[in-house]
């Protein structure tokens, strides 16, 4: 395996498995994001479903981390409802959080194979919008 491994955050794990467990509630919030800021706070939240393509907790989680004036994020973990555990980033989310975050740490795996990935490991020959705005400066 060539993909390089960091130290798991169970705490940040912790934090994501405690929101899916008491703040999800039926089919409108299933999934919990908990994410490490680089000053050390956790940042946590809750996707938001609706068939038009409500966002996933990631995303919710970006908007909620800068409304608490969050905007650098070191790790970033997603947990599922119902005991499912660490669950990966979409295809969508992992685009949006490269974006965003592009020395990002994910959180994936499940059980003993839970592990700590870079962004760019979960999304190889990445497209980056930025270097593809032609009028920007
Ligand atoms: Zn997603």
């Amino acid at each position: 395996m060539t993909t390089r491994t960091h130290d798991v955050d169970h705490e940040l794990i912790e934090a994501a498995a405690h929101v899916a467990r008491t703040r999800c509630r039926g089919d409108n919030h299933t999934m919990a994001a908990a994410a490490r800021a680089q000053d050390g706070r956790i940042v946590t939240a809750v996707n938001a479903y609706h068939f038009t393509g409500g966002p996933c907790a990631e995303l919710v989680l970006i908007g909620a981390a800068a409304a608490q004036g969050v905007y650098a994020l070191d790790t970033v973990v997603a947990v599922g409802d119902r005991d499912r555990g660490v669950v990966p980033p979409c295809g969508r989310c992992r685009q949006v959080l490269l974006d965003y975050f592009p020395a990002l740490k994910v959180i994936v795996g499940a059980g003993d194979r839970v592990r700590t990935v870079l962004i760019t490991d979960l999304l190889p020959e990445s497209y980056v919008w930025a270097d593809h705005q032609l009028d920007a400066e």
